[in-house]
């Protein structure tokens, strides 16, 4: 006998958990706080790996669909020196393994994957508690409650399945991204558009960095990262998008015009995000009943792996749970012995990766990693 599964959040962790278990018939609900698919705007680029979303989307059964989605020629690399300096400049030669996809894109194909109804839009999980026996009650915000035999919790960074299994709470990692966005940058802002080239531009110094990407129709999708205190960005107001604006490009000031344009002329107001992480050896003892995948389970400083690892994740334990039927706990058991190996291995290596990109040797510490000489200076 299959036990459905109830799965709190909708994000690509959970939603490829949901197809997997619909491709072996399982049944599972997903609820999702968010009130509609498109209440948020989902972010930019993501680069599906070979050894991360792309076995995921295979398991589900998308690839071939996938493949319709992928914007050609995106893998191309450069990385700047604050001048502009071109340190390496990689083209997109096909071979990288890492073909790019707009998140909405892949989102919503994967919704469109589900029988209709797997989604409960608007839903807010406000706790859940044990009821015994492998049953839990999740209570949503509107005080309505359900109780289940089999919780995921999908619910990303700030979790409300994870007190469940973890006392582990996400904690700043010194340093913060600011969101910017030009459009058209082609046309608009020639020489942005050029410094970027096809696909990810990374111009960084030790503590700071502007990281861009080439989305469809000319976008130029920028990531500032700044390693400052939480408190020197509270005393940034972002709700006055030119003070704002202003003060963060102040920390780049002397850097090259078509570097800085990316932040000055955002046609987007900026956006302040955090960077938090779990502990990188983040690990529960097995409850029964419960588990926890993605960003729930293994938060870390983003290093373009979350994404995967989330889907991965969720093939993962969607193939497990098909392959033991009737053995919820076994499954579980075999899903997490695997998983948490995988996830603190990734989770060091983002560490790794931003000493390349933030620490003292900047930007040339980077431009090593790609060339394969790589030991953080
Ligand atoms: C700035 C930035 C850039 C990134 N860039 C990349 C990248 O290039 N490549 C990459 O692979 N990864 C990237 N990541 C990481 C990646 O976004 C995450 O690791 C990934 O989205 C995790 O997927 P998830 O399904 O676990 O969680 P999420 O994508 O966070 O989805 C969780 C879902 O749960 C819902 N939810 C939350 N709380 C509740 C609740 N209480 N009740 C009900 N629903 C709830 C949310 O609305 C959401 O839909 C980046 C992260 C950041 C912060």
């Amino acid at each position: 006998m299959t036990t459905p599964v109830t799965i709190i959040g909708a994000g690509l962790g959970g939603l490829t958990l949901a197809r997997v278990l619909h491709v072996h018939g399982i049944p599972a609900t997903v609820y999702e706080a968010e009130p509609s698919p498109t209440a948020r705007a989902q972010g930019g680029m993501l680069d599906i790996h070979d050894h991360g979303g792309q076995p995921a989307l295979r398991a589900a059964g998308l690839i071939d669909e996938f493949r319709g989605l992928v914007l050609e020629g995106r893998q191309a690399t450069r990385v700047l020196d604050r001048d502009g300096t071109v340190l390496l400049d990689e083209p997109d030669d096909g071979t990288g393994g890492r073909p790019e996809v707009q998140r909405g894109e892949l989102r919503r194909m994967l919704l469109d994957s589900l029988p209709a109804g797997t989604v409960r839009w608007g839903h807010k999980v406000g706790g859940v508690r044990a009821l015994g026996d492998s049953r839990h009650e999740v209570t949503f915000a509107d005080g309505t409650t359900v109780v289940t035999n089999l919780l995921v919790g999908a619910d990303g960074a700030w979790s409300r399945v994870r007190p469940l299994l973890s006392e582990a709470e996400p904690q700043y990692i010194g340093r913060s991204f600011v969101e910017t966005c030009l459009y058209d940058g082609d046309t608009r802002h020639p020489a942005s558009a050029r410094a970027v080239g096809g696909g990810s531009l990374f111009a960084l110094a030790p503590g700071k960095g502007i990281q861009a990407h080439r989305e469809s129709g000319g976008t130029l999708h920028t990531y500032v990262a700044l390693s400052k205190p939480q408190d020197w960005f509270a005393g940034i107001d972002f709700s006055d998008s030119a003070a704002a604006t202003a003060r963060i490009a102040r920390e780049f000031d002397g850097w090259a015009p078509e570097l800085t344009a990316l932040i000055t002329d955002s046609d987007t107001a900026p956006v302040l995000r955090p960077l938090h992480a779990l502990p990188i050896e983040h690990r529960w003892d097995r409850a029964p009943g419960a588990t926890l995948l993605g960003d729930a389970a293994h938060l870390s400083a983003p290093n373009g792996e979350g994404a995967n690892l989330a889907m991965y994740d969720g093939a993962e334990l969607g193939q497990t749970l098909a392959a033991h039927p009737g053995d919820v706990e076994a499954a579980l058991t075999e899903y997490e012995q695997a998983l948490f190996p995988r996830s603190a291995e990734a989770a060091a290596e983002g560490t790794r990766l931003h000493e390349f990109l933030f620490g003292d040797g900047a930007p040339h510490s980077l431009v090593d990693m790609f060339t394969g000489h790589g030991q953080p200076r």
